[in-house]
Parts: structure tokens; C-alpha cells; sequence
């Protein structure tokens, strides 16, 4: 079955058990909001135990703090009132496995899906590629506990984020389905 229709399926079992969901609230019951990565293998509603119109979940490739990642938070906090938030990376994330220097090559000479083996990602696509990757910060990971604590500390020192809001940093286990706290993080995260 195509995935789309499968997609749809899946959809349509959902929707005729929705029950009162269609009146939640707009901003998130339990006013909190996670940042977390994009990976397939972690739920931030079953990791964390959400229910929908309980909080916010933010996700890119590797739950960076990045720009865009920030302006979801001060939207979170700003208009919608979450009063606490959750930076999550996780162990094994494919963003520790290549650097800005090994996307911009592989994305220079193909566009298609490269081959992850031991020594790292390669191309076995053709081209052409491009050279606009060069533009990107790929914002990859060389130390997960180092990266936690950076981008709590990058939200903690934002000129649009308030003193008050507590940031927690946590690293998510995929081996065992954990949240392990990096304290550093969470330090940098406290609450003024
Ligand atoms: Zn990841």
C-alpha cells in the first residue's frame, strides 16, 4: 500500500475515536514545551507522557536551538503561556555522525540518499549535486551532553526569552527509553 493511503487509514481510525479532542483549548494545558530531535525512534507524547492539548513539542534534526526552534518557544511562552521548557537530545543521534564539512561535500556531488557504514556517510547517488549547502549551519553534534548544555544556555541568553522560565536539559536514551538530566544544563537553565 502507498504510504500516503496508508497515512489516510491510519488517519481515518483516528478520527472516528476523536471524541471531544475538537474542543481543546488552543494553548497547551499543562504549560510546558519541549524541544526535542527529529528522530524516528523517540514519541515525545509516549516518552513524556503527553496527551493532545497538553504542550508544546518542537522537533528539528537534532533538537537544536536553533533560530527557528527559538522563535516557536518565544511564541510558546509569548502568546500561548507555557512557563517551563525541556531541551531533549537523545543517544545515537545521526547528527554526531557527520560534520557541516562531510554535508557540504556529499551534498556537492548528489542530491540523492547517501549510505551510512562505519566510516560515515557516503554518496552512492549521482549528480549533480550543489553548492548552496555551504550557506547551511548544519548545527551537528560533536558532544551530546556539550550540545544540551550549549543550546540551554544559547534559549537561557536569548534577548526574547524572560529570566523566569526554568529550562531543563535531558538527554533521551533510545537503548532504554530513559531521560537521563545533564545537570550542567539544567544549571545553565535555571531560573533567575
Ligand atoms: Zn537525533
Amino acid at each position: 500500500m502507498p504510504v500516503v493511503d496508508e497515512v489516510l487509514a491510519a488517519n481515518g481510525q483516528y478520527a472516528a475515536s476523536f471524541g471531544a479532542k475538537g474542543e481543546l483549548a488552543l494553548p497547551p494545558a499543562r504549560r510546558f514545551a519541549i524541544l526535542t530531535c527529529m528522530d524516528a525512534r523517540l514519541d515525545p507524547a509516549k516518552y513524556a507522557g503527553l496527551s493532545e492539548g497538553d504542550a508544546h513539542v518542537i522537533r528539528n534534526a537534532g533538537g537544536r536551538a536553533s533560530d527557528d526552534a527559538i522563535r516557536s518557544l518565544v511564541i510558546s511562552y509569548k502568546l500561548l503561556g507555557t512557563r517551563e521548557w525541556f531541551v531533549i537530545h537523545h543517544t545515537n543521534c545521526g547528527m554526531e555522525f557527520f560534520t557541516d564539512d562531510v554535508m557540504r561535500g556529499l551534498l556537492e556531488s548528489s542530491l540523492e540518499t547517501a549510505a551510512l557504514d562505519a566510516n560515515g556517510f557516503h554518496d552512492v547517488g549521482t549528480g549533480p549535486g550543489s553548492t548552496e549547502a555551504k550557506y547551511i549551519d548544519w548545527l551537528t553534534i560533536s558532544n551530546t551532553r556539550g550540545a544540551v548544555t550549549d543550546d540551554v544556555r544559547r534559549i537561557r541568553h536569548h534577548p526574547l526569552v524572560p529570566a523566569s522560565i526554568p529550562i531543563h536539559g535531558f538527554i533521551y536514551e533510545v537503548e532504554t527509553g530513559r531521560l537521563v538530566e545533564v545537570p550542567a544544563a539544567t544549571a545553565a537553565g535555571a531560573a533567575r
